[in-house]
């Protein structure tokens, strides 16, 4: 089967039966390493809606994980007067349940499709684009091939499957040296377009945050994650965490072609920055003098090389202001 579709059925199994960012997890999200995030990332929501004129809207987030970052941007954006319907789209039944607990009152959907058509989104996904199934095609001496996965007795490995034409192929990459690998995510530029569309035409934002770069460009991302350590991504599929880099040059260009303003990338220790991590991190350093080394541990684990290695995209309708942190 293709890369996606190994992808695609990995995680589905991986994600429907555990929580994997609980004790005993498999990886840590930033909004699990401190409160801050989430509630600067709902600060940037409010500030926004407040520059657009606070209209009515929906506040959505793709993948909320245990659902941390949804109550902390809530607890953030009440105490600036925003109160919206919380949305989110999330395919596990077993993180949804972990999301009820802390948001009772959400409402939850299988995809983008169903969001509201009807008000302003402001959507946020942390580590919610990398999880999404890649293709890979590889280098061959010959031509390009789409890279499949084989699988012998309960063996899986990658092999090269049927030629593509190299005219599908960016003209620079149409020569790569043999054994290079080329990705690209059709799901997350379905799930862009889709919810680019839906701004252009409804108004709203995106703010998207992951680990990834400006393609299209070779390298092999694919990578899968158990325990806290790296694993082989094509052994026991469903029991690792496979994700990949995000192309966000080619989500923002899909953004923009279906009618949005696509802002960034920018880093996430600039983007927290701006919007004052700083300040915050006094704040509750002086609220809880007990817990004041562990704040700026938290602070200085979001700002540090995790900082410079995620990055922010933002999306907003035509007529939206600038996004705060992605400014000029
Ligand atoms: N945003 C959270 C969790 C990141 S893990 C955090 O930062 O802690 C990825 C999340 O995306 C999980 O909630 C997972 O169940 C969800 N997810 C993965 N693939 C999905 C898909 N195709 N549709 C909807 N949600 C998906």
């Amino acid at each position: 089967m293709p890369v996606s579709q190994f992808m695609a059925a990995a995680n589905a199994h991986y994600y429907a039966t555990r929580d994997p960012l609980g004790p005993g997890g498999d990886f840590v999200t930033a909004p699990e390493i401190s409160q801050m995030f989430g509630e600067l990332v709902g600060l940037w929501c409010a500030d926004l809606w407040d520059r657009a004129g606070r209209p009515e809207i929906a506040w959505v987030e793709l993948g909320p994980g245990r659902g941390t970052l949804a109550a902390d941007a809530r607890r953030a954006m009440a105490r600036a007067g925003l109160t919206p319907p919380v949305h989110l789209v999330e395919t596990s039944p077993t993180l949804r349940a972990a999301q009820a607990e802390r948001l009772a009152d959400a409402h939850w959907h299988d995809s983008v499709e169903t969001l509201p058509t009807d008000r302003p989104l402001i959507v946020v996904a942390n580590e919610f684009f990398d999880a999404l199934p890649i293709r890979q095609l590889i280098r061959r001496s010959d031509a390009w091939h789409e890279r499949l996965v084989a699988c012998q007795d309960t063996l899986f490995l990658p092999i090269a499957g049927k030629p593509v034409p190299g005219e599908l192929l960016p003209e620079r990459l149409r020569d790569a040296p043999a054994g290079a690998i080329l990705e690209t995510s059709p799901a997350a530029v379905g799930i862009v377009r889709t919810l680019a569309g839906r701004i252009a035409g409804q108004g709203g934002a995106l703010l998207g945050i992951d680990y990834g770069y400006e393609g299209p460009a070779l390298g092999d991302t694919l990578q899968a994650v158990r325990g806290h350590g790296f694993a082989n991504p094509f052994d026991t599929p469903g029991e690792v965490d496979l994700s990949a880099h995000v192309d966000f040059a080619t989500l923002a260009a899909a953004a923009q072609a279906a009618g949005a303003v696509a802002w960034g990338p920018v880093s996430q220790r600039d983007l927290l920055g701006q919007l004052g991590i700083d300040a915050r991190t006094s704040a509750l350093a002086r609220a809880t003098p007990e817990r004041q080394g562990q704040v700026l541990a938290d602070r200085n684990r979001l700002m540090g090389e995790m900082g410079e290695l995620f990055r922010a995209l933002a999306l907003t309708q035509r007529d939206w202001p600038v996004p705060a942190g992605f400014g000029a």
